[in-house]
């Protein structure tokens, strides 16, 4: 019998339920797809959708309507979705191997980068996306707390979680009711002290990671000033010359314009100040017990053999006193038992989505493959993740047709939700995350919100309890 046909179908393992994995199962199970396709979506979290629940900033829902389209995808009759079992202690490799012909982990990057400089550690210095959790209810964040009685926060790296994060940091509580922020969230900042944002990026102007629109919702925020000043936003020479080449980005050009403008404006005497500062960088974070302040070099520009405008220290130093820091420095995926792992680049090694046995090896590893940032890094808005995912299945088809995917011994749909039962595993179902997303929205609607949140697993399976309806289906 032939794999991927109706009367044997190619049956799927997705390892994570954010857009890549999302948007795998749709190319694997489309109605133009070339095989038939059977797909199980497995997430740690009783909830769907990854980064679009857990790190689109609250301010931003028009971006979370995107899950209109996976929604679509979850209903398709070959598509389930298994939350809350976690690969590694729910479901083992071996299990895979037993009940799929293949795996595509989609599992994202779930840490951090690190900075490596003194006092990196103190109390009150916090990577960026643990913040960005906390304050979207990610159930791992939420018992955290953040010293948001400091007055003055630095902000370090200028992606656009830091621009996410700055705004977080500045909205009105007016601005902020309107979103579905964590409800502890809301309240906790509701109290803030926050009076100055500092944002520091080690480059200039023509150099920043953040996005057009990104830095002009910085401009227009109703509780803050955005201040730079004309030195800092005037690009150096080397920038300059880039910026006036052939191959300069329209990104960049209009970057520097809006900055530019920035720093020709008078300071309203908004509550907040948003001070953004270019070529520095930080060298120690300073502090007895916790965070009192941020010591800070000049950078220089030079150029590197790639061409690429590189940051060098100058001898020039400062410090600013701040009391709260957020490393924003970029993601970084983490080691998944029995899976390969590319530790210099927090990645899981692999070719255009086909595992391999480690970083730059031709040996795939048979069965195994990967999508989105776990694949490629923590790059890119959403959307890339599709052409991401779909070379992934492409690869993965392929190897269907060569007869290089795994042969399971028990490929019947009925045999995972009967392995997890046996484990005493509360697997949470589509219908399940329907019922739940109905049950936050109505509390949200309640108040005027879009949405209110649970934000413990125990109280989202509580909640299930209770919308489960008389015949218990
Ligand atoms: P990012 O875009 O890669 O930005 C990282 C920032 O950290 C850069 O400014 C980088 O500077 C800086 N940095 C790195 N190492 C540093 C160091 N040792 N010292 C000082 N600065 C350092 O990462 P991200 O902000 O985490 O975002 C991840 C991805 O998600 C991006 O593709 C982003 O566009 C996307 N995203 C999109 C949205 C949106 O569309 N609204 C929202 C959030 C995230 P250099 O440039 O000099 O390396």
């Amino acid at each position: 019998m032939e794999l991927g046909t109706p009367e044997q179908p190619l049956r799927v393992a997705i390892i994570g339920s954010g857009p890549s994995g999302f948007y795998a199962a749709d190319a694997l199970t489309a109605r133009n797809a070339t095989v038939t396709a059977h797909v199980d979506i497995f997430d740690r979290l009783p909830t769907p959708f990854g980064l679009v629940r857990g790190g689109v900033a609250p301010d931003h829902q028009k971006i979370k309507s995107v899950t209109k389209v996976y929604e679509k995808v979850a209903n398709r009759d070959n598509v389930r979705f298994f939350g809350h079992v976690n690969y590694g202690s729910d479901l083992s490799l071996s299990d895979l191997q037993q009940h799929y012909h293949a795996v595509l982990f989609a599992v994202g990057s779930a840490s951090d980068k690190k900075l490596g400089i003194p006092g990196e550690d103190l109390p009150g210095s916090h990577a960026a996306t643990e913040f960005v959790g906390w304050y979207n209810g990610h159930p791992d964040y939420r018992k955290l707390s953040f010293n948001l009685e400091a007055e003055s926060v630095a902000i370090i790296g200028i992606g656009n979680v830091a621009m996410d994060v700055t705004r977080i940091l500045a909205r009105t509580q007016e601005e902020l009711l309107a979103t579905d922020i964590a409800d502890y969230a809301l309240e906790a900042l509701a109290n803030s002290k926050v009076r100055r944002i500092y944002v520091l990026g080690r480059r200039g102007p023509a150099q920043a990671a953040f996005t057009n629109p990104e830095i002009k919702e910085l401009g227009e925020m109703p509780g803050a000033d955005i201040i730079v000043t004309p030195e800092e936003a005037e690009p150096d020479p080397l920038s300059a010359a880039y910026l006036g080449g052939p191959g300069a980005d329209r990104k960049d050009i209009k970057n520097v314009e809006i900055l530019r403008e920035y720093a020709a404006r008078t300071p309203e005497g908004k509550p907040v100040q948003i001070i953004m500062r270019f070529l520095t960088s930080p060298v120690e974070i300073i502090g007895e017990d916790r965070v009192e302040a941020i010591k800070i070099v000049k950078n220089e520009l030079y150029q590197a053999e790639s061409g690429e405008l590189r940051p060098r220290a100058t001898k020039e130093t400062e410090t600013i006193p701040v009391q709260l820091i957020f490393r924003s420095v970029g993601y970084r995926g983490i080691p998944l038992p029995d899976v390969p792992f590319y530790d210099f680049q927090g990645t899981i090694p692999n070719d255009r989505g086909r595992v391999l046995v480690e970083q730059g090896s031709d040996q795939v590893v048979s069965g195994m493959y990967v999508a989105g940032w776990i694949k490629r890094g923590p790059t890119g808005i959403i959307g890339t993740n599709k052409p991401d995912a779909v070379e992934t299945v492409n690869m993965l088809l392929e190897d269907v047709s060569a007869g290089a995917v795994w042969s399971p011994d028990a490929p019947t749909p009925e045999a995972i939700p009967a392995l997890l039962e046996s484990r005493g595993v509360r697997y949470v179902t589509w219908e399940d995350w329907v019922r739940l997303d109905g049950s936050e929205t109505e509390r949200g609607i309640a108040l005027g919100r879009p949405r209110l949140k649970y934000t413990t697993i125990e109280d989202m399976l509580t909640a299930l309890e209770g919308t489960r309806s008389p015949s218990g289906d």
